[in-house]
């Protein structure tokens, strides 16, 4: 497989990172994690471009390595935020909008997912036996916590407002019509009229239905519609301190601007009752001039008669016109992801649809149908890289998760660390009860040649705690594959 070069400038986390899951490993060496759950949530307006595919099936891919980088089992969670609007409408000098959840039925909400996202999803789990699973804004902001966190931001609105909408001073709390489902954009006339333990009141007006009155409590009390600042504060606030699970926000990388603002109103807020989750911010792609690829923008300029974008292929659009299979373009769509992650510079950084086109098009397929044959990403510290690379260390130590266990020999393993790679066949697996037993039958020189039996046991169990071991040992017996 060749891969197009690709350079990328030095960034301000060139010497803190080696990998771009590194900005995870704070978080997963003080704690008792057992699993990371990556949050990706999409406006679910029209068919996604392929900036929004690229976030979607770089989540799966960061599970993957996450998952292989510090032995855990890792999850996507896909939330199709149906809070988007579908409709708006000016009614007595004012902006009031529909969101999807009003103006579509459940059943054509989920039909509306499985159109857009699940086939692309579906794929991503092929790959990289990753599970995930599919939300609703709906059903998030139906949640008892969700709800709960919003109560306790009430009782420091003003300040909360001050960073979510430092403009007006007031964050968007839209409560739309229990009738009719519109409600004000700017929610100016949504006032909070009392607040006590048991919930919250408020005062709203629509344009058809005039006064209305929303008593939201956490089991309930009408539809809670926040704005998009508000709702990320709220749902980062939302996760509970017993759970041993490690959420990461995924987000586009235009995200890095507004995460200034939620964390001010996390800071206002002070601590939340469990721990905040980590964020990862993915490569922007970018329209010829610099600016986020929009397809609103786009369909404007053709509107105008402009065709300042004429460069961008019909598929960065709209990826149906792909050139070629399904399959193809989920292969050009991986390879990418694949290619940003082998370096965090190419991670922590954007493309331009024309980089994008030159990268995605210029990869060579991987051959169809043969998930046994494509060889898995496994990174690995450098001192080890470098005796792999000698053909000094011919055995590799892990524990025995799922994804470890699918090995098997013959399979090609291709050890990864920064801009380098090692490409290797497994020859033989070894299955242990623990570290010892390995060593019983495992040559210690084949581990490492330069450490004594205790300093590995040592260097493996700082590596892998008990609970890690009790999974289960394997070994991987590899030969270097050199090219051909
Ligand atoms: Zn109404």
């Amino acid at each position: 497989m060749t891969t197009p070069t690709l350079k990328s400038p030095n960034t301000v986390l060139a010497n803190a990172v080696d990998d771009a899951v590194d900005v995870l490993r704070p978080r997963i060496g003080d704690s008792d994690i057992e699993s990371i759950d990556f949050s990706v949530g999409t406006q679910i307006n029209g068919q996604p471009h392929v900036g929004t595919h690229l976030v979607q099936s770089l989540a799966f891919l960061l599970a993957e390595r996450a998952r292989d980088e510090f032995g855990v089992d890792t999850s996507v969670d896909f939330c199709a935020l149906d809070n988007s609007p579908a409709e708006t409408v000016r009614a007595e000098n004012r902006r009031y909008q529909r969101a999807f959840a009003h103006s579509l039925s459940a059943d054509e909400i989920t039909a509306l997912v499985a159109r857009h996202y699940l086939p692309l999803f579906d794929a991503c789990r092929t790959r990289t036996n990753v599970p995930y699973t599919v939300s609703t804004y709906t059903q998030q902001q139906d949640t008892p916590a969700f709800r709960a966190e919003f109560l306790r931001t009430l009782e420091l609105l003003e300040e909360v407002g001050t960073w979510l909408s430092p403009n007006s001073g007031s964050a968007h709390i839209r409560l739309p019509c229990p009738v009719c489902g519109w409600a004000e954009k700017y929610a100016d006339r949504t006032r909070l009229v009392e607040l006590d333990e048991a919930g919250g009141l408020f005062e709203a007006h629509c344009f058809e239905h005039g006064h209305y009155e929303a008593d939201i409590t956490p089991l309930g009390g009408g539809y809670l519609d926040l704005a998009t600042l508000y709702r990320n504060v709220v749902k980062e606030r939302s996760y509970r301190p017993d759970d041993r699970t490690l959420h990461v926000m995924v987000k586009g990388g235009d995200w890095a601007f507004g995460c200034q603002l939620v964390d001010g109103a996390h800071a206002a807020l002070g601590l939340p009752v469990g721990p905040l989750p980590v964020r990862i911010f993915t490569p922007q792609i970018l329209g010829s001039d610099g600016g986020k690829l929009s397809k609103s923008l786009l369909r404007e300029a053709a509107e105008l008669g402009l065709t300042q974008d004429e460069n961008t292929p019909a598929w960065v659009l709209d990826p149906s016109a792909w050139p070629g299979t399904q399959e193809d373009y989920v292969d050009a769509l991986t390879g990418l992801g694949e290619l940003v992650l082998s370096d965090p510079k190419h991670f922590f950084r954007s493309y331009t649809t024309t980089a994008l086109e030159t990268l995605m098009s210029t990869r060579q397929p991987a051959p169809h149908n043969s998930q046994a044959k494509r060889p898995r990403t496994m990174p690995i510290y450098r001192q080890y890289f470098d005796l792999i690379a000698k053909g000094e260390k011919t055995v590799e130590v892990r524990v025995g998760y799922e994804s470890m266990k699918r090995i098997k020999a013959g399979d090609l393993i291709n050890f990864t660390c920064r801009e380098s790679n090692c490409l290797t066949r497994v020859t033989r697996v070894g299955r242990y009860r623990t570290f010892t037993e390995m060593f019983g039958t495992e040559r210690v020189e084949a581990v490492n040649p330069h450490a004594t039996e205790i300093e590995q046991l040592e260097a493996i169990r700082a590596i892998f705690p008990p609970h890690k071991e009790a999974l289960g040992v394997l070994t991987f017996e590899i030969e270097r594959v050199d090219h051909a």
